[in-house]
């Protein structure tokens, strides 16, 4: 952690299940690992936001959208999410976490910001959780082969992380509660993308195919349009400039810092 040595940093280690009690001007409300339930957490610090009337952001998801009917998923889109599918408690717990925020926006006058975070990717990114971008990554520079599943053609669009961070510190700061998607709308198959792994870290890497999981979306890309003209925002990084980057940092963790050479020649 970079900010440890900083003065004006504080970290309090806290499940957002158990109330909090704290004094602060503003809640980026992003717990949540991807896959359980989030609905507690949501209510916990929309209760917070409204005792110490605090701004409030709630990281939402472009899975709200569940397996899209429509191409490219603009905010007025209300979805195709089966509600008792393996991916549910996801889905239909960043859409309640929605509905909650805006209930306190209404009931309570809470100050809030939505945003529907489409896939993203990074530096510093769990090399393990099983994400399409860190699998592929990972499995490229331990010479393993890119475990695709299905069939390759679902797609995904690919946002670097800084791109994201300065999208929600204009959503927080901006006029306008949302929701907004922020994400990047190049849009890759599975296959592509291992392509542009395989560009990035080995031509030779192997790709092998899996069985796709239940419910996955075909489809994924977001329209922009409403934060491009209200948050004056717009993802800047394409796909093939931030991999480079994340594959950086993942060859030292992976390898550690003292094989960096020998990581990077090879
Ligand atoms: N809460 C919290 N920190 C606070 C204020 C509230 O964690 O500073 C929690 C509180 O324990 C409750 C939830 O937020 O579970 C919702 O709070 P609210 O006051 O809206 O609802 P109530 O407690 O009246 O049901
Ligand atoms: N995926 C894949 N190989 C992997 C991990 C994921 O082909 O090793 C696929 C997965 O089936 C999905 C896409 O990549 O179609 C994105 O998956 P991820 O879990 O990264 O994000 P999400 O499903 O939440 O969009």
């Amino acid at each position: 952690m970079h900010h440890f040595g900083n003065p004006r940093f504080e970290l309090i280690r806290h499940d957002v299940v158990e109330p909090l009690l704290l004094e602060v001007d503003q809640i980026y409300h992003l717990a949540c690992p991807a896959s359980p339930t989030n609905v507690v957490g949501t209510l916990n610090m929309l209760g917070l936001a409204k005792r110490v009337g605090a701004r409030f952001l709630l990281t939402s998801t472009s899975e709200v959208y569940g397996d899209p009917l429509q191409h490219p998923q603009v905010e007025t889109y209300w979805g195709n999410v089966n509600p008792i599918g393996v991916r549910s408690c996801y889905d239909e717990g960043k859409r309640t976490a929605e509905t909650l925020t805006m209930d306190y926006h209404r009931g309570a006058g809470v100050e809030v910001r939505i945003a529907r975070i489409f896939n993203t990717y990074g530096p510093r990114m769990c090399i393990d959780d099983g994400r399409v971008v860190s699998n592929f990554v990972a499995q490229a520079l331990r010479k393993e082969p890119l475990t695709v599943y299905g069939d390759g053609k679902q797609t995904r669009s690919f946002q670097y992380v800084s791109d994201l961070v300065e999208g929600l510190m204009r959503l927080m700061e901006g006029e306008h509660v949302g929701p907004f998607n922020l994400g990047n709308p190049g849009e890759f198959t599975m296959l592509e993308l291992a392509q542009v792994v395989q560009e990035t870290i080995d031509p030779d890497a192997k790709i092998e195919f899996r069985p796709n999981t239940e419910d996955d979306p075909h489809k994924r890309k977001p329209d922009i349009s409403k934060a491009k003209e209200l948050l004056g925002w717009e993802p800047k990084i394409p796909l093939r400039k931030g991999l480079p980057r994340m594959v950086k940092d993942f060859r030292q963790r992976i390898f550690g810092d003292h094989n960096e050479d020998i990581a990077s020649s090879a």
